[in-house]
């Protein structure tokens, strides 16, 4: 160690221990200049470098001689406050305890030092002896530790996800504070308070936890799906990811993620329940009744018993869903299921086919009686009246049986079967119930080649009009006829309308063959005219899919201008469930047709829902009494109460009010005396051909007319009347 501008050994020596031999000092010396670690001396009173050595040359990137030109103050970085160094070296006495500083090198980057400081005298001046060793590496490692650590809590600490860490024995070692949440605790420490065991604790099967485990050993275990309590003992379903690792014991420990899966489950499980029920009722749907149906065919068959399957349809369900609309519609359905599940066993299966068709399934049944029984509960429960948003309905349904193995080998014939029962238990009326015989099937079949012939019937000239003449009661004069299609098939015979117009709205047909029905009426009509021949106005049914059809006004005035026939001679007859349904759209449409000047007739009444109010905004020239109400009139009072209303409710609005259906003498006397307007009916007339009618006509001294008889219009001011 040289002092400055002087060349001689110098004296470096701790100030406590101090040294006087010149071997000794040539030590020091050695000891100084060779040693790896940077070392200088400076004067404790003036901060200036006494001697540097060449490890702190190599340090720094000064050369000596520059250090010794220095203070060091100029090896701290200028931020460093000065006090503090001039007062650390100032305190020093003895072996200081090693300090960390940074320190700046020549090329004016910062390291990081670890200093060990001694005091000495130094040439005589008071000094200390420093060794600063660099530190920069390992603090920076230390560092990124550090940040590496604290990245890593953090993403435990804020991660959605829930990870765990837990021992072989089900003791938690370490969760997150989403997994905390996930199971209800407030925070992990909440969670650890209370959970000692977690098979026991949070497993719903407890088993299933070792299973993981077990699989963990061999490897990831990848999306597990697991039920586990939460605090308040609800279920969660969790998805799990879980790997098997060694603490440092070698002990297993076992740690991994969940996820919270609960809301994908209900979904999933939403969407099987859906797959195999029907929404509206929660009822099993078709395929799942079919399941159970050939699941238990065959154990009946084994077990020599018999087994049931009832074809259940409401009785006029669609005049309640058109009437009062489908949200009313759908909860009777609600209540209607209801009562049939509640009227069978448990063994016995519900199903909805849709719409208003249920299936019923009674298995282990020991003879035709039982199911029989069992069909007369169902109806006994819906005869009950339901009471659904202020309206009180009342509900009755058909039902079909047919017997295994009795009416068929197999699900899918026993179905069609019942099917084919329900149709000829609605031709008797309503609530009744028949077993299947084997004409059924034959008609069925006949159904389903309804539609098929129907497509051909208009094209080959197979329907034909017939009109039914109209009577006034009081006059007894022909005041109009009706117009009713027939269709006379080459093989099939004659096809009742209520037969084939079910058929013909179903499958669209309609559309054509109402339009075939119109031309034909308006087109005899005019063609009498020309002729001179007497003229009454006619009246043609309209289905509700010709009506709601969005071309039926255009269709209207079309085929008055192609046949010019005046559009009072034209009356429509819509029924009156036609009429309550689309109330928005029927408004403007019955405009339109008003203002045309066609006339409209309310057909089949009685049979819907009508409200008073909705009648009198319709403007309709004209009610029909159904005819199920005229055909009892003279031996069922309540019929004869009904029609007695309907016509004084009719007079009311200034309506002109016909009776169809009339056949007898006394149904003439009843209607005379009740002041009914008008009547149709075989007694009178049946519905005649176009040729017989001319004559008719004739013969009634109805002479050519092209102006009908007016039509008062609705009085909008006069009182409501009860309607039945
Ligand atoms: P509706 O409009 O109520 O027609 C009256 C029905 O009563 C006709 O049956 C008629 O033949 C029958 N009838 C008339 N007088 C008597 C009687 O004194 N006693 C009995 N028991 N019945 C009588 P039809 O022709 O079988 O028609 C049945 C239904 O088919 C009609 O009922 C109508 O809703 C529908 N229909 C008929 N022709 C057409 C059509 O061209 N278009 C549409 N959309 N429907 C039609
Ligand atoms: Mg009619
Ligand atoms: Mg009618």
């Amino acid at each position: 160690m040289m002092p400055p501008g002087d060349d001689s050994a110098s004296d470096v020596r701790p100030s406590g221990d101090p040294v006087s031999q010149p071997c000794a000092d040539s030590q020091y010396q050695l000891l100084f200049d060779c040693n790896p670690i940077p070392m200088w001396v400076f004067d404790r009173r003036t901060l200036r470098f006494l001697d540097v050595n060449e490890a702190a040359v190599r340090q720094y990137g000064y050369t000596r001689a520059e250090f010794l030109a220095m203070s060091i103050l100029d090896i701290r970085p200028p931020e460093t406050a000065p006090d503090v160094v001039v007062d650390v070296a100032r305190r020093v006495h003895g072996l200081q305890e090693p300090g960390s500083w940074i320190h700046r090198r020549k090329d004016g980057t910062d390291l990081d030092v670890d200093i060990v400081c001694h005091d000495l005298i130094f040439q005589g001046v008071d000094a200390l002896l420093v060794a600063a060793h660099d530190v920069t590496a390992r603090n920076q490692a230390q560092r990124a530790a550090r940040q590496a650590e604290e990245n890593y809590r953090s993403i435990f600490e804020n991660a959605v996800i829930g990870i765990f860490q837990h021992s072989a024995d089900g003791r938690v070692l370490s969760v997150n504070p989403a997994l905390a949440h996930l199971h209800g605790y407030d925070s992990p420490e909440h969670l650890c308070a209370e959970v000692s065991n977690i098979a026991a604790q949070l497993f719903v099967h407890p088993e299933r936890m070792a299973e993981l485990a077990r699989a963990a050993e061999h490897g990831i275990v990848r999306n597990a799906e697991v039920e586990l309590y939460r605090r308040d003992r609800s279920r969660i379903w969790v998805l799990v990811n879980l790997r098997s690792v060694r603490d440092g014991e070698g002990n297993p420990v076992y740690e991994g993620t969940a996820e919270d899966i609960t809301d994908r489950k209900a979904a999933e499980a939403q969407v099987r329940f859906l797959a195999w029920h029907d929404a509206l009722t929660g009822l099993p749907n078709r395929a799942l009744f079919v399941d159970r149906l050939e699941t238990n065919l065959a154990a009946t068959a084994r077990s020599q018993q018999k087994a049931a399957v009832l074809f259940l349809d409401l009785d006029r369900f669609k005049n309640i869903n058109d009437s009062l609309g489908h949200s009313v519609g759908d909860q009777l359905l609600q209540a209607v299921a209801a009562r049939f599940r509640e009227s069978l066993r448990t063994v016995d299966t519900v199903a909805r086919l849709g719409g208003d068709e249920f299936l019923a399934l009674l298995p282990d049944i020991a003879s035709a009686a039982d199911a029989e029984q069992a069909a007369r509960r169902i109806l006994e429960a819906i005869a009950r009246p339901f009471s659904i948003r202020n309206h009180r309905l009342a509900c009755s349904c058909s039902i079909g049986i047919a017997l295994f193995p009795d009416h068929g080998p197999d699900g899918e014939t026993l179905i069609r079967n019942a099917d084919a029962a329900m149709y000829s238990a609605k031709e008797m009326g309503s609530s009744r119930i028949r077993f299947f015989t084997r004409e059924m099937s034959q008609r069925a079949s006949r159904q389903f080649s309804l539609e098929n012939n129907l497509r051909a019937a208009l094209d080959t000239s197979q329907f034909s009009l017939v009109y039914q003449p109209q009577r006034n009661l009081a006059t007894g004069a022909v005041v109009g006829m009706e117009a009713l299609l027939r269709w006379q098939h080459p093989t099939l015979g004659p096809v009742s309308p209520d037969d084939f117009i079910p058929v013909a709205e179903s499958s669209g047909l309609i559309l054509p063959i109402g339009e075939w029905v119109l031309l034909t009426a308006c087109s005899l009509l005019r063609q009498w005219q020309r002729e001179g021949r007497p003229v009454i106005p006619v009246s043609v049914n309209v289905s509700a899919v010709q009506f709601r059809h969005q071309d039926f006004c255009s269709l209207i005035r079309s085929v008055l201008r192609e046949t010019e026939l005046s559009p009072r001679l034209l009356e429509l007859e819509l029924t009156e469930s036609v009429l309550l349904s689309n109330a928005d759209v029927m408004t403007s449409v019955l405009e339109e047709l008003q203002n045309m000047g066609v006339t409209l007739a309310i057909d089949d009444f009685g049979t819907g829902y009508s409200s008073l109010s909705y009648l009198r905004q319709l403007r309709a020239s004209r009610l029909k009494i159904d005819r199920s109400f005229v055909r009892d009139l003279a031996t069922d009072p309540d019929d004869a109460a009904i029609t007695a209303a309907i016509i004084g409710m009719a007079k009311s609005l200034n309506m002109r009010v016909l009776a169809e259906g009339v056949e007898t003498e006394a149904q003439v006397e009843f209607l005379r005396r009740h002041r009914c307007d008008e009547i149709q009916g075989y007694y009178f007339s049946r519905p005649l051909p176009a040729s017989q009618l001319a004559a008719f006509l004739l013969a009634a001294g109805i002479r050519c007319a092209d102006t009908p008889v007016p039509h008062p219009s609705p009085d909008l001011t006069s009182p409501a009347f009860p309607v039945p």
